[in-house]
């Protein structure tokens, strides 16, 4: 490799960070909106939004401006003392979710374990399951985040292999299938955690009324419906949030990525009060959860998305660009599909994995990143226009067309 900027980056990182992720060869230096530029000042599209959390674009100048802010003034409290900036943030996501109560925490994947505390202690001191023999049912081909706990459910060998032993109290069924949810519901469970899109395992999106009925079967067994919005959540499908589509109220929803539009790790946990409240003081908690920074900056991520109408854009925009994808030959494309600007493109076995296609998109400038070998996965900021769509759709259309790898 010649000695380029990018080159000594990249040689750096691979020297001294640890191999847990295979990133594609570029650095990016600076972004703003849908753009990124490396440090040889070569500008991308960019198609990936940081799996969804830089919803808003990159270093959206209100949501600097309320870290910048806050930054300057209180950052961190803990929750041993109330801060101004809790009350706050909680009440808007409040209103814009409908759920009476919220509990912040950090990472998607905290938030998640979260959900399980909830829903384990509601089944024992609510429903009445004996010690420790609660239940909760998850998909295959789930993606709930890294910790012990979730990869121990993972079907994904890659996630789980060699990282047990794992936590019992979880039943694995089929994703879209609403009779096999039914069979699997036994006298001990306590949820059913399930993504209303699966993100990771290649943007699946489930048979129309698979939420509802799940919904319905969940009521009928006294089970909480516990929807995983962190990447379907806060605009991406083109709803505020992807169970909309469906019009089903879970019991709770976990959000995190776009709640800060990725200026920072905050996530949540939202549910009303019968079922929040049954998590009493110092049960549960976290050094950085509900921070004034992480509030002031989740609290502006919110107010952007509402005010720029970032749902509404997500849903026109996803339409126009899914239409205008029927234009890509389908030589070596199996399929698109997608819901507002989520979007996948999965390509035919035969015509090689999905990574070459996204190297051959970024030496045009285009930025997206394979999942799962075959999918490439196109989910722009929110804030795209209809002329970055169109800037962007030769080089789509021209690249799939062809055999890479
Ligand atoms: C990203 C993601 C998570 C995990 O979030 P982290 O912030 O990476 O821990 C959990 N669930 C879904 C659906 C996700 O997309």
């Amino acid at each position: 490799m010649a000695t380029t900027t990018t080159n000594r980056f990249i040689e750096l990182a691979e020297k001294h960070s640890a191999h847990n992720y295979h990133p594609l060869p570029v650095v990016i230096e600076r972004g703003e909106g849908c753009w990124v530029w490396d440090p040889e000042g070569r500008k991308y599209l960019d198609m990936l939004a940081a799996y969804s959390a830089v919803n808003q674009g990159h270093c959206h100048p209100k949501i600097l401006a309320a870290m910048k802010e806050q930054a300057a003034r209180c950052t961190l409290t803990s929750r041993a003392f109330h801060n101004d900036q809790l009350g706050p943030a909680c009440e808007l996501l409040s209103e814009m979710s409908g759920y009476d109560k919220v509990l912040l925490m950090n990472s998607g994947a905290e938030a998640v374990e979260t959900a399980i505390k909830l829903a384990r202690k509601w089944g024992y001191t609510k429903k009445g399951v004996a010690k420790d023999q609660a239940e909760i049912i998850v998909c295959a081909e789930n993606f709930h985040g890294r910790t012990t706990t979730i990869v121990g459910f993972s079907t994904e060998q890659a996630y789980r292999e060699n990282f047990g032993p794992f936590s019992p109290g979880f039943k694995v069924v089929p994703y879209g299938d609403a009779g096999a949810l039914e069979r699997a519901i036994g006298p001990n469970t306590v949820a059913f955690l399930v993504e209303p899109i699966q993100g990771e395992a290649g943007i699946i999106i489930p048979p129309d009324g698979y939420l509802k009925r799940a919904e319905e079967i969940c009521r009928a067994n006294n089970v909480l419906l516990i929807v995983d919005e962190i990447q379907s959540g806060l605009g991406r499908t083109g709803k505020l949030f992807c169970h909309e589509w469906e019009r089903v109220k879970p019991d709770a929803m976990i959000v995190g990525k776009a709640l800060s539009g990725g200026f920072y790790p905050v996530s949540a946990v939202l549910a009303n009060d019968d079922l929040m409240l049954v998590i009493q003081p110092n049960e549960h908690g976290s050094t950085f959860g509900g921070n004034p920074l992480a509030c002031a900056v989740a609290r502006s991520a919110l107010e952007v998305i509402r005010d720029e109408k970032l749902v509404e854009n997500s849903q026109a925009m996803g339409e126009y660009l899914l239409k205008r994808l029927e234009e890509v030959p389908r030589d070596h494309v199996e399929e698109i599909r997608g819901r507002g600007l989520w979007i996948a493109i999965q390509m035919k076995t035969s015509s090689g994995p999905a990574r070459p296609y996204c190297e051959a998109l970024m030496e045009r400038g285009i930025l997206a990143k394979e999942t799962h070998e075959q999918v490439v996965r196109i989910a722009p900021p929110l804030v795209i226009t209809k002329d970055e769509i169109d800037w962007a759709l030769p080089h789509l259309i021209e690249v799939l067309a062809e055999k890479r790898g």
